[in-house]
Order: C-alpha cells, then structure tokens, then sequence
C-alpha cells in the first residue's frame, strides 16, 4: 500500500530503523522488528548507508522483509549522490520485484566517489516518478538545512523538490518544537501542502547527542542541555529523562496537530515502547 493512503485516515506513526554494523548479527534487527510490530506502526523505514553506494543491499533486503514477512509497510531510503542513473533503475526495480511501494528519496552527503547525474533530491525525485508509480517521501529541516544560505532559499527548494513530485515530507530531528512550527507556516506560504511528519529522536547519551549535532546542525535548547548536564554521568537517569523528553515534544506536537510522528528508533525497541505507551492513546486523529 501507497502511505500517501494511509495519511487520508488517520494520523501516522512510523519507525526508522537502520541495518545491522557488519559486526553485528544480522537477525538481531528482526529481533527488534519483532519487537516494533507490537506498537502496530503505520510503517518502518530503513536507511542507507551514508554516502549510499550500489552495494548496500541490505536496506531492500530488510524492508522486503518487513513488508513481506511482518506484512508492515516499509520506506526504503534511496540517497542518489553515489548512484547512477542506471543504478537507481536496477533498485527501484528490485523494489518493485520485492513490493515495496515507497522510497524515500535523498541526496546523502558527499562521499569519496560522487557521481554526477543527480545533484539534488529533487532530480532523483523526477527520476522515480518518470520511472515507477511509488510513493515518494522527501527529506525536509525545521532548522534549514545545514549547507544553506538561509530557511528561506531552503523553503523554495523544497518547493522545487515537491513540484518534482515528492508525496510526503518527513524532518530532520529537532528539539525545539518551535522551529516545527515556523517551518510549517513557511511551507504553508510557499505552498507546500503534502503530509510534513516530524522527525523525533529520544536521546539517551550524551554522545549521541553530540555526534548528531555536528552532523546535522540542530540547536539544543536550554533546558535539554541542563538535562544533559546534570544527568550524564547516570545513564539510567539519563535515558529516562530523554524519553520524557521526546515524550513532551510528541505531545505537543499532536496537541498542534501535526500530520504524524517518525521516531527515530536507533534500532532501540525499549525506547519506542516507553514512547508508545505514553503518546499511543493520543494518536487519534
Ligand atoms: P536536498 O533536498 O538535495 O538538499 C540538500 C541541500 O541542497 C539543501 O541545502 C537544499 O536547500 C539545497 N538544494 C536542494 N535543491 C536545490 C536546488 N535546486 N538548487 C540549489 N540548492 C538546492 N542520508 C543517507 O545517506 N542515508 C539515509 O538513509 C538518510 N536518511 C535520512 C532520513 C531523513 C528523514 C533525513 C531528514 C535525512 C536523511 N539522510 C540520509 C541525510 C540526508 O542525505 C542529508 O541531510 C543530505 O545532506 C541532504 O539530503 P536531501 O535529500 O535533503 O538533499
């Protein structure tokens, strides 16, 4: 099934989930599929290795099984800046082979062996929609995004990118659900009307939360940092407190009436279940 079906129903909660470090045992992510499954999400999306080179074969391998196997609809994330036109062909059309009807569409960061013929999401975007009937999620950033000039050339290329057929949005994470709120009134005015979820993280240590600050470029608002200060040296305080945190963002949020919660799970089904329990009540549009 499109997702794009899902959203005209109800208001969607989905998982992101990532395979498995060469080192680890690869049936422990079917270990938290299993797990994810009992918090009946809209669907699971699983990334592509940063940079996304053609021999990633695991990311249409795990969502083919969690489409199939778990009879949950799956995302699989497609980041183009590696990829050949003829490379993007043969896995949309494996996609195609395995049921998977909605790819996420990227740009990735800049690796060793960039190729050039997609500069931006939005060219891969044009790309899937002359070359398959999928439903196509794009990527979007409350913050701007961290290589642009400002939010407001950030908004019209995100127009571009959904003019080129993107169904459906889904954020960067955030902590301050404030900028949310402002990207969502900016996209409103540059007329961007598909479905936006927002992208939440639960942070649980506190080198996560630095690795992904330089990575993605997001502000941390007062009262996290504070939480982190007191609490880093009591990783059991601490990752209660960043599930209450991730709790307060989500309630808000739904309060607000967003269009749908992505939880960025770290493959990390104990934190989604103190998540679900809290909010799942609340999901009812
Ligand atoms: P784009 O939409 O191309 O935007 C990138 C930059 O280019 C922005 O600054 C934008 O403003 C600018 N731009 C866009 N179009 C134009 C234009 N026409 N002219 C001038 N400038 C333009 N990465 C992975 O490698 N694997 C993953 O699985 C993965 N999953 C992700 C999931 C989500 C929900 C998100 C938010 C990000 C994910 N990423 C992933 C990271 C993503 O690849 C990076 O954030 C990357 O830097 C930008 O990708 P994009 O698709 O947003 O690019």
């Amino acid at each position: 099934m499109k997702i794009s079906e899902i959203f005209k129903t109800k208001r969607v909660l989905s998982f992101e989930i990532f395979p498995p470090k060469p080192t680890s045992v690869v049936s422990t992510i079917y270990d938290t599929v299993d797990q994810l499954r009992e918090l009946t999400p809209d669907f699971i999306s699983v990334t592509y290795g940063a940079g996304g080179g053609k021999n990633n074969t695991e990311t249409l391998e795990i969502a083919s099984v969690v489409k199939n196997t778990y009879g949950i609809e799956s995302v699989a994330h497609l980041p183009c800046i590696n990829l050949s036109k003829t490379d993007v062909l043969e896995i949309l059309d494996d996609c195609k082979k395995a049921g998977i009807e909605n790819v996420l569409a990227l740009r990735g960061d800049a690796g060793s062996a960039t190729k050039n013929d997609f500069q931006h999401a939005s060219d891969l975007v044009s790309f899937i929609k002359a070359n398959g009937d999928f439903h196509i999620i794009g990527a979007c950033y409350p913050e701007g995004h961290k290589e642009c000039a400002s939010v407001v050339e950030d908004i019209h290329n995100l127009k571009t990118k959904v003019d080129a057929g993107a169904d459906q949005l889904i954020t960067q994470l955030f902590f301050d659900n404030q900028y949310f709120y402002s990207f969502r009134e900016r996209a409103v005015i540059a007329g961007i009307n598909v479905p936006i979820e927002a992208g939440i993280m639960p942070v649980v240590n506190k080198k996560q939360i630095e690795r992904m600050v330089t990575l993605c470029g997001v502000n941390l608002p007062k009262k996290f940092l504070s939480i982190m200060d007191r609490y880093e040296n009591n990783p059991e305080a601490m990752r209660d407190k960043g599930i209450t945190y991730a709790i307060d963002q989500i309630v808000d949020l739904i309060a607000q009436g967003v269009d749908g919660i992505h939880l960025y799970t770290m493959n990390n089904p104990y934190i989604a279940h103190r998540i679900y329990e809290a909010i799942n009540t609340l999901l009812v549009a």
